[in-house]
């Protein structure tokens, strides 16, 4: 049974539709790449599927949740589903593990001691434990968003949504991030990432999705996509990006 199965989802803002039918189905443990040009659709989608926006129709179902917008519906989802974006927006006045402990103690009532225990294991999935008590702006940016990566792991998701989240980083900070991403995938979590890394896409994710003008244009694993692009706007794509 697939863990995301999107079904003709439509969204418009006003009279721009910006998804005109997108159908994906991904199982456990698939890393999917989404590529695509700058306006194709791509964060609209992540944000769809993490119900930050509401669609305008078809289906979505993640993470065992079918997508309703009511608040309890969503609260439940979002434990499911995490998603980190390219800005990190750490809380500046919490330490390290007080930003991967808020949402646990908050949205799930977890024990301080507990959270305390829980941050620690995911600053360690991410390299952080010695940064555990430092505060973001004594982080580098890369840093910064290995722990905004920690924190959405420390609710425990089922699924992980990542939009473009090395792309405000300086390029020497851009390889620890991947590799945190690199090392979740192979621990087998299932993960849908909007990037413009495609030697990481490429070499990590098992299948590729090329998302052209609101629309799925070309699918498939990414050995097979990268090595033989059947579209001339994939094919375009790729000449221009790598
Ligand atoms: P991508 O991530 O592939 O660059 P986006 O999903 O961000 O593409 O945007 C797709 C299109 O939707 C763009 O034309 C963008 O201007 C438009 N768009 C995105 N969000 C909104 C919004 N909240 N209101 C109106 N238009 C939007
Ligand atoms: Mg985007």
């Amino acid at each position: 049974m697939p863990i995301v199965l999107v079904e003709d989802l439509r969204k418009s803002f006003g009279s721009l539709e910006v998804l005109k039918g997108i159908s994906l189905s991904v199982e456990r443990g698939q890393v999917v790449a989404l590529l695509g040009r700058s306006g194709s659709g791509k964060s609209t989608l992540l944000r769809c599927l993490n119900g930050l926006e509401t669609i305008s129709s078809g289906r979505i179902e993640i993470g065992g949740h079918v997508m309703s917008y009511a608040p309890a519906a969503l609260r439940a989802l979002r434990k499911d589903v995490g998603i980190v974006f390219q800005s990190f927006n750490l809380f500046p006045h919490l330490s390290a593990a007080e930003n991967v402990m808020l949402a646990p103690r908050v949205v799930k009532k977890t024990p301080k001691r507990e959270a305390r225990e829980l941050a620690m294991e995911m600053l360690g999935k991410v390299g952080l434990i010695d940064k555990a008590d430092v505060y973001p702006d004594q982080l580098s940016g890369g840093q910064q968003q290995r722990v905004a990566i920690a924190r959405s792991l420390a609710m425990q998701p089922r699924v992980m949504l990542f939009d473009e989240v090395t792309s405000a980083l300086d390029p020497e900070l851009t390889g620890e991030v991947l590799n945190v991403m690199e090392r979740l995938a192979a621990e087998g979590m299932t993960m849908l990432l909007v990037t413009h890394e495609m030697e990481f896409a490429r070499r990590v994710a098992t299948t590729t999705v090329f998302m052209y003008k609101g629309l799925v244009h070309e699918t498939g694993s990414s050995k097979e996509l990268f090595g033989r692009p059947s579209t001339s706007e994939f094919r375009q794509f790729l000449g221009v990006t790598s």
